[in-house]
């Protein structure tokens, strides 16, 4: 299980200072249908706009 999640999307509900995400549990899923190769092309599926 992930700890500690660090994450630079500040627009998000669950971001905090220094990076942090404060949310419970993230889901992270493919941006688009085909399977990721690089990091760019994962999304976090649990953001929510401030
Ligand atoms: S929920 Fe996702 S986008 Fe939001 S702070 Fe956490 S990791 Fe970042």
């Amino acid at each position: 299980m992930a700890k500690d999640v660090l994450c630079a999307v500040n627009s998000c509900t669950y971001w905090e200072e220094e990076n942090r995400c404060k949310a419970e549990s993230i889901f992270v899923a493919y941006h688009a249908a085909k399977q990721p190769t690089e990091p760019e092309e994962t999304d976090c599926k649990t953001f929510k706009k401030k």
